[in-house]
């Protein structure tokens, strides 16, 4: 295969990125801008050793599970991979995914049989509870050709704008809304960029260093309609900072009043001056109201700061913890071992069904965000630790204070249920053979990444497990990512 050749292609798959996924002679290729499904012409633009990359020439037979994308700029601003897939078609490629994964590197048999529910969302769109916009200038257009003069925050001074950056560049594409985020946020962006604009507030440069506002970030908290607005600027001196409050505030009670559930509780002005592409700075006061929302998971309540981390998708979070609790089968009697466990969430969401529950997190301020968490919902049964999982569990289970056992006057070191919630990476080996050595009955594994979910069921079904059921559950709609809850039960 060359460069430059012209291939007729079927595909039959998406990648992470979006790009659809064909096969010629039995290569790989991947092709931006292509659906499942659709038949295409296509141009080699790159050859790997095993696989390619093809530019679409001519599209010549559509897929039947194309849809006109939902947002205008969803092709530009690459945040949305699958806009132009049908969300029904969506939810399959997702299940198809994990259960391709589960057969083909976790060796599970007939793994669809084992599939308990995949659990779409309610809405594909308006989901996140959190979005972060960069400040920009609205350009001039110069005729002159490239995506930066389409959009280019270098300009002279013209009208301030909220947007993101177009797929791995710096080019801002302004918005008025994003589809995926709430739909508070187009007020927000209104109320701003006119507050800008009317005192004109210069905006951050990144090139020069010059200029104030930098980012503007929202969280609304789903269930109370509690909302944080938080500016990010080069400076503590932001003129006209009461008249962005009134301005913001004027439009939230706008949005109310059409019957929306919405309240502006917090305004908080972050302060960042470094040249660096990290978005918050070291310092953040509060300019309004108080320095955080409320929000609820299940009966769990949570106080969400600036920098706090949260679940974007607290409504699919609800249902994926729902299964977890459904999974570990909780009577009252059990110690449970929550590992990866950020804010605490999975823990204070099975504590009330358990005797006792220990969390481990290796960020020091998730842990102390989770024991926050603990003390506001009169939670008194989870301890949580700081550290690796991997290191902190095994030495738990050697040393560790455990239970006090009046009857053999002994600390008892039992644990009947194990859940894990690792990054992408999934869990480290030497956790898993801990996990192996505590000889809990019941396992649950909650998954972002089912390539590492397969991997490590691998070796958890080598050594003593049964995989009884799994669910998937979507909770990045219009992106590829997939999340899935699998419970393992122990035969040995
Ligand atoms: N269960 C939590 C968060 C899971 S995200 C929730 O539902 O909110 C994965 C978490 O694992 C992150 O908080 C990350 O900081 C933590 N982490 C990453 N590597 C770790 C390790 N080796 N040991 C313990 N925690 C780790």
């Amino acid at each position: 295969m060359e460069k430059n050749e012209i291939y007729e292609v079927k595909i039959e798959d998406m990648s992470e990125d979006g790009s659809g996924i064909g096969h010629i002679e039995g290569m790989a290729v991947f092709v931006k801008d292509t659906a499942i499904g659709d038949t295409a012409s296509i141009r080699i633009v790159k050859v790997k050793k095993s696989y390619c990359f093809g530019r679409l020439e001519r599209i010549i037979e559509p897929s039947p599970y194309r849809v006109e994308p939902f947002c205008p700029v969803a092709k530009q601003c690459g945040g949305c991979t699958l806009q132009h897939i049908s969300y029904k078609k969506e939810l399959e490629l997702k299940k198809d995914r994990v259960i391709s994964c589960l057969g083909r590197i976790g060796g599970v048999e007939e793994p669809e049989s084992l599939l308990d529910e995949v659990c779409g969302a309610n809405s594909p769109y308006h989901y996140r509870n959190k979005m972060q916009f960069p400040v920009g200038l609205r350009g001039t257009f110069s005729g002159t050709g490239g995506r930066r003069d389409y959009f280019d925050t270098f300009s002279s001074r013209s009208s301030t704008v909220l947007g993101f950056y177009a797929g791995r560049t710096h080019t801002l594409i302004p918005l008025e809304e994003c589809k995926l985020g709430h739909s508070v946020n187009k007020c927000i962006i209104s109320a701003f960029t006119r507050w800008a604009d009317r005192y004109r507030i210069s905006v951050y440069n990144e090139e020069t260093g010059e200029g104030i506002l930098r980012h503007v970030i929202t969280r609304v908290a789903f269930r109370t309609g509690e909302l944080m607005v938080c500016l990010v600027a080069t400076t503590e001196k932001v003129p006209e900072l009461d008249k962005l409050v009134s301005e913001l505030a004027k439009e939230v009670e706008r949005y109310r009043a059409g019957g929306n559930n919405a309240s502006l509780k917090s305004v908080m002005l972050n302060i960042n001056k470094e040249k660096t592409n990290k978005i918050l700075g070291d310092k953040t006061v509060l300019v309004n109201g108080r320095d955080y929302i409320v929000d609820y998971i299940g009966n769990i309540r949570f106080q969400i700061s600036a920098k706090s981390f949260y679940q974007v998708n607290p409504v699919q979070t609800e249902k994926i913890y729902s299964k977890v609790l459904e999974y570990a089968e909780l009577t009252g009697n059990q110690v449970v071992w929550d590992m990866y466990s950020g804010i605490g969430t999975i823990s204070l969401f099975l504590a009330e069904k358990a005797r006792k529950v220990y969390g481990v997190e290796i960020e020091h301020k998730a842990v102390s965000d989770a024991k926050h968490n603990a003390e506001i919902n009169d939670i008194d049964n989870v301890d949580f630790f700081v550290g690796k999982a991997e290191e902190v569990v095994p030495d738990w289970l050697e040393n560790g204070l455990g239970e006090y056992d009046s009857s053999s006057h002994s600390f008892r070191r039992k644990v009947d249920v194990v859940v894990v919630d690792p990054p992408r990476k999934g869990c480290d080996e030497k956790l898993l053979e801990t996990i192996k050595n505590m000889k809990p009955g019941r396992m649950i594994y909650v998954s972002c990444n089912p390539a590492t979910l397969a991997r490590d069921l691998k070796y958890l079904l080598e050594n003593g497990f049964r995989l009884e059921k799994y669910s998937v559950f979507d909770q990045f709609s219009r992106t590829m990512h997939v999340e899935t809850v699998a419970l393992l039960i122990r035969e040995i």
